[in-house]
Parts: structure tokens; C-alpha cells; sequence
């Protein structure tokens, strides 16, 4: 049996994969089992920050893996603790509580503005609002908070006690914030699997402004547009605003399964022991990775992402077959004329790896993608739109 064969009779039916098994990577360079190389613009859906088998991340996480691999919570160990602090030097946040995924980020979110609110305006304060279109992960609450009919039809009932306003649409976020008894708004301020839509900047005041009104959490989904991807180090960054618990996963790890929940001052004491915890949270080996991760964000890097940006934008914008981008930094979504799996699996076929988002084509590539690789893959999917 080839691997595709073990896989589909084994692996449960939960993926619709592409019919490509990848056996290893260099860079934004994977490998297929024939030997045939792909140009990869989905870093493992904005996991792999500096694409595959980068050498200062392999190195971080080799050194750890040879030193402790795992010791619980039960115990101190410096990269947690190290990882803790960069994240709150460089976001301004006061604590952090480590997970193993953007599910998990986003569940410990949603706990704590649950007791916030429970305890300072009374347990009937329960409900979250979140977005049309959204996503914030497939375990219950999560799933719940993610404002998708699709994905909630088979699994009622729901955990209760969300409520979704359309994004972008002031009236509404008003409308529902009025109607509900809320604790806080959770929002990806830029929509990631919902079709990469960009919150504008009067809808994301408005939501931190209802935060500030009501006392209750503003919480910003950083799980996919976060670690330098929107060309800040997180992508509320761009709007200005302060929330109150961010949650972020993919990217952070470089390739490793990490999640983080940072909370600012006013969330800062709401957990306490007892009240949450994860067996892998804080685990030595991720933390070391993104340590070496965080560290290379630096803001002329951060430039670098905003350059390659724009050079997506300036080289796709007014192509023939492509009908108008969106995004922000390295998360960029195509709408084209064709069907997007036509074009996804066309340039697969030319050795370019792409990726989908709810009709559009969807471009994560590394941060630190050569510009020679990037300009290759564009001219490929330049070629496929305008056929
Ligand atoms: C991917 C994603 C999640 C879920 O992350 P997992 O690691 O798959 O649990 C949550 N929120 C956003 C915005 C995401 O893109």
C-alpha cells in the first residue's frame, strides 16, 4: 500500500486532501515523493513562519529536544518563561497562558470573559459576540463562537450564549451589543478561512469602544493573521487599539503546535489556579521554537513582510482573470474569474502550492519567502487566471 492508500483506508475522513504527499522541504521549497519540487505559498496554513527545515529554528528546537523535552506544569522551566516574557515585552500584555493550538487559544479566551463578566457584572453577563464569517476552531465553544452555519449544522446543540453581527457593519455590532447581555467580542480583524476580509478601521474602534462602555473583554483572534504575518507583530496593531486578551497559535510555533492567550490589564488576575490548565501547555520544546521565532521578528523584518506585500499586490492588481485582492501583509486573498479549485489544482500541477478560503484563492507564504521564488509562483498563477 502507498501512502495515500494507507492514509485514505486509516487516517479518519475528516480532510479533503490534495492528491500530493510531501516528503520533505527547504525553505519555501517542498518535495514531493517523485522528486518534484513545489514553490510553497501556504506555509502549512501560516504555520511555518520561515518555511521548512529553516536552520536557526531546527537548531532551537534540536538543542532543547536534546536537553528536556517535557515536565508537566508542575514545574518551572526557562523557555516558558522566557517565551511569557517576550510576548508581554512586546505587546504590552501582562500574562500569558500557553495551550497547544488556536482552538484551545481561543477556549481559554472565552473562559475568562466568562468569569470577568460573571464576577463583576453578574452571571447572567454570558454571551460573546463574534462575527459572520468567522473562525475560531472546531472544539465546542470555539466552534460555537465561529459565526459559520455550515460548520454547526450536524452538532447541535451549541454551547449557548453567542451571538454573531456582520462584520464590518456598524449598525449591527450595535444592534446585538445592545440586545445581549455580553461578556466580550471575540474578531479576527482580519478573516482568515471566512475569505480573507479585512476589518475596516471605524468598525474595529467601534469594538473597542463598546469594550470600554460596557466593561467587557475585547479579545482579537491573532491565531492566523498574528507573529508577523500582517506585517506588525499582531494585526490589531494596525488598527491601534489595546485589546484586553489576544489569542494567537499557527505562526508562533514556526512548525511546532503552540497556543497563547495573552491578557492584558484588565483580565490579568481573572484565571486563577484551578481554574484552567493544558498537560502540553508551556511544553519546552515548542516554547524554545517560537522563541527563536519571535526573536527574528524584529521590526526591519517586519518591513521586509510589508515590502513583499505590496510587490503581491503591484504584480496580481488588474491581471487578466483576477478580479480584486484582499488582505493585509502576507495574507492575501484572489478573487478570480475562474473557479478557485481550478486554479488551485492548475498551478499544483506547475509546481505552486496555493490554498482556498471560501471561494477565493488564499496566498500565506513564509515571511521570509526570496523574492526570486515569489515573483516564480505569481507569474504561474498570473499565467493560470488569465487562461
Ligand atoms: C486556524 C484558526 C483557528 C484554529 O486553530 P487550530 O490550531 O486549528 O485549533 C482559530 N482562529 C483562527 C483565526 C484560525 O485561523
Amino acid at each position: 500500500m502507498d501512502v495515500k492508500q494507507m492514509d485514505r483506508e486509516y487516517v479518519a475522513n475528516t480532510y479533503a486532501r490534495f492528491p500530493l504527499q510531501i516528503t520533505k522541504g527547504k525553505g519555501s521549497v517542498a518535495e514531493d515523493e517523485t522528486g518534484k519540487k513545489y514553490i510553497d505559498l501556504c506555509s502549512g496554513i501560516a504555520v511555518n513562519s520561515f518555511g521548512f527545515a529553516d536552520d536557526i529554528w531546527q537548531n532551537a528546537v534540536a538543542a532543547q529536544a536534546a536537553k528536556l523535552q517535557h515536565v508537566s506544569n508542575l514545574y518551572y522551566t526557562e523557555p516558558c518563561a522566557k517565551l511569557a516574557e517576550m510576548l508581554c515585552r512586546r505587546t504590552g500584555m501582562k500574562k500569558v497562558f500557553f495551550s497547544n493550538s488556536g482552538t484551545e487559544a481561543n477556549e481559554c479566551a472565552i473562559k475568562a470573559a466568562r468569569k470577568y463578566a460573571a464576577e463583576k457584572k453578574g452571571k447572567e453577563y454570558y454571551t460573546i459576540l463574534t462575527l459572520k464569517n468567522s473562525f475560531h476552531g472546531r472544539t465546542y465553544a470555539a466552534l460555537s463562537a465561529t459565526g459559520q452555519d455550515a460548520l454547526h449544522k450536524d452538532f447541535q446543540p451549541l454551547v449557548p450564549g453567542f451571538v454573531y453581527a456582520e462584520a464590518n457593519n456598524i449598525e449591527d455590532l450595535r444592534a446585538k451589543a445592545e440586545e445581549n447581555k455580553l461578556a466580550g467580542i471575540l474578531f479576527e480583524c482580519v478573516q482568515g478561512e471566512g475569505g480573507v476580509n479585512v476589518l475596516e478601521q471605524a468598525f474595529v474602534d467601534e469594538i473597542a469602544r463598546l469594550g470600554k462602555e460596557r466593561d467587557i473583554l475585547i479579545m482579537a483572534d491573532e491565531v492566523q493573521i498574528g507573529n508577523g504575518r500582517s506585517g506588525k507583530l499582531y494585526g490589531y496593531m494596525n488598527y491601534g487599539i489595546e485589546p484586553d486578551i489576544v489569542s494567537t497559535a499557527k505562526g508562533l510555533g514556526g512548525g511546532l503546535p503552540i497556543g497563547a492567550t495573552l491578557f492584558g490589564g484588565k483580565a490579568e488576575f481573572v484565571l486563577k489556579p484551578g481554574d484552567h490548565g493544558s498537560t502540553f501547555g508551556g511544553n519546552p520544546i515548542c516554547c524554545a521554537g517560537a522563541i527563536s521565532i519571535l526573536e527574528r521578528l524584529t521590526p526591519e523584518f517586519l518591513d521586509e513582510v510589508q515590502r513583499k506585500s505590496r510587490l503581491i499586490f503591484q504584480k496580481l492588481q488588474g491581471k487578466k482573470g483576477i478580479r480584486c485582492l484582499t488582505g493585509v501583509g502576507l495574507l492575501i486573498g484572489i478573487e478570480t474569474e475562474r473557479p478557485a479549485a481550478d486554479i488551485i489544482n492548475a498551478c499544483m500541477e506547475q509546481g505552486v502550492l496555493t490554498l482556498g478560503a471560501h471561494g477565493k484563492i488564499r496566498l500565506l507564504p513564509a515571511l521570509n519567502i526570496p523574492d526570486t521564488l515569489l515573483e516564480e509562483a505569481l507569474d504561474v498563477i498570473i499565467a493560470v487566471c488569465g487562461e
